[in-house]
């Protein structure tokens, strides 16, 4: 098929190369003019395991192309989808301009049938929006369908997951809209489900904030833990092995981050209001979150006492692991906070510190962890890189000045840096 993917971003990038993969033509398309000339070049502007040459590949292939015209991705493509940012408005709403830019442009270049998919994550009633949109601008009576196939690729491992989703969510109100979605993801052999458009917008926002939640969820269980000496590893444990609860995102650390949770949920949240709705819940959901980053906080300053002209070493910046995304990182949030009290930071990350480097200028970046914590009054490990877990700690503990480590993402073993003669600070361990 002939495709065009409108916002070359984590989604529209990996979807994309991942569709050329597939064998259709895909043009890619953003309003970012340089980013554009980048990839054209193979540059590629951020980073995701797999990604770079999946995108080198098939531009050799010719069966992938970047364009700054979106103009010209839909006069090319019979099937276009719309994968731009929605971000948050200060009000908490999304910010859907760049969605009705785009229908714009897609109703006044459009010069036949077109299927337009909304995949940027949006709140429910967009699709009909969009539709209206269309309608109101389009120059000639050409038939087109809007479908809602919402994304559920997670940055670090999305182009496994978008070619092995757990599910494939595809809203439609037409049968020709429904044989074209099936049949352009049919390759992948994965489930798909069939949804009115409604109810696939709300499946994207109900499971962000229900993964959400269950963070939460965990990261308050984890204050109880401490407060009684309990563990809360051992706790998830418990509860994930009922089936009923499963295992995943029951991990408690720094509170959730990235560039969809705390978006989604603020979205979702207002949206329910606009409609006559409290989503209690879910500002429960997000005020737990803050919390957790000020009960990190607290554990550091209850272990330093004063953090002014202390040297702190921290270990990741990117608000996950295998990702350089900065957006809403908890490690970043913290960093800010331990700054304003004065704190002299020494940061490392594996692959965010290009992006970070440019607006952190308070802080000094190093070329390892060992350079990070030579001489430093205190450890804290922010992110849960792999890199991370394997540190040569006899190492480590020659290069403190105070053998102190605060995992905010409790990736170690208590026990292990005890015997080492650390001080451990973890998060819902008890402090044993
Ligand atoms: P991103 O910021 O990485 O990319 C968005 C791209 O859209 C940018 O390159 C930007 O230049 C471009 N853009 C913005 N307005 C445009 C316009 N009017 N015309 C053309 N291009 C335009 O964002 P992302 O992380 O790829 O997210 C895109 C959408 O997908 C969001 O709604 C997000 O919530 C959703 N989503 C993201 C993820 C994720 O893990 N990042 C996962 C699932 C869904």
């Amino acid at each position: 098929m002939n495709i065009s993917i409108i916002g070359s971003g984590y989604v529209g990038l990996v979807s994309g190369a991942c569709f050329a993969e597939l064998g259709n033509n895909v043009i890619c398309a953003d309003n970012d003019v340089k980013k554009i000339s980048e990839l054209k070049k193979g540059v590629i502007p951020i980073y995701e395991p797999g990604l770079e040459e999946l995108i080198c590949n098939n531009l050799k292939k010719k069966r992938l192309k970047f364009t700054s015209s979106i103009k010209d991705a839909v006069k090319a493509s019979e099937v276009i989808f719309i994968a731009v940012g929605t971000p948050s408005l200060e009000n908490g709403e999304a910010d859907l301009t760049g969605i009705e830019n785009v229908a714009r442009t897609i109703a006044q270049n459009m010069n036949g049938y077109r299927l337009i998919v909304e995949k940027s994550t949006v709140p429910v009633e967009t699709c009909s929006w969009v539709k209206k949109t269309i309608a109101a601008y389009i120059k000639k009576k050409y038939k087109f369908d809007v479908v809602s196939n919402p994304e559920f690729l997670r940055e670090g491992s999305a182009i496994n997951d978008f070619t092995h989703p757990d599910r494939i969510v595809v809203g439609v109100e037409s049968a020709k809209a429904r044989q074209i979605m099936t049949s352009l993801y049919q390759p992948l052999n994965r489930p798909i489900l069939v949804t009115n458009i409604k109810s696939a917008e709300l499946i994207k926002h109900a499971s962000n904030a229900f993964l959400a939640t269950k963070i939460s969820f965990i990261n308050a269980l984890s204050q109880i833990c401490d407060r009684v000496g309990a563990n809360v590893k051992e706790v998830a444990q418990g509860m994930g092995l009922d089936n009923r609860i499963g295992r995943h995102f029951l991990h408690a650390g720094i509170g959730y981050g990235g560039s969809c949770f705390p978006k989604d949920l603020d979205a979702f949240i207002t949206i329910a209001e606009k409609i006559g709705y409290d989503f209690d819940i879910l500002k429960a959901v997000r005020n737990t979150n803050e919390e957790q980053k000020k009960f990190v906080f607290r554990k550091i300053k209850d272990a330093l006492w004063i953090i002014k002209d202390k040297s702190i070493a921290v270990l990741g910046l990117a608000f996950k692991a295998n990702t350089d995304d900065l957006r809403n990182s908890p490690s970043i949030d913290l960093i800010n906070a331990l700054v304003q009290e004065g704190a002299k930071i020494k940061a490392y990350d594996p692959k965010a510190m290009e992006k970070a480097k440019r607006f952190m200028k308070d802080i000094v970046f190093c070329k390892d962890p060992y350079q990070a914590v030579r001489g430093a009054d205190c450890l804290i490990v922010a992110t849960e890189w792999n890199e991370f877990k394997e540190l040569d700690f006899i190492k480590i503990k020659k290069a403190l000045k105070h053998p102190l480590v605060v995992d905010a993402r409790n990736i170690y073993d208590p026990g292990q840096l005890k015997k080492l003669g650390f001080t451990y600070i973890g998060v819902g361990s008890g402090n044993e």
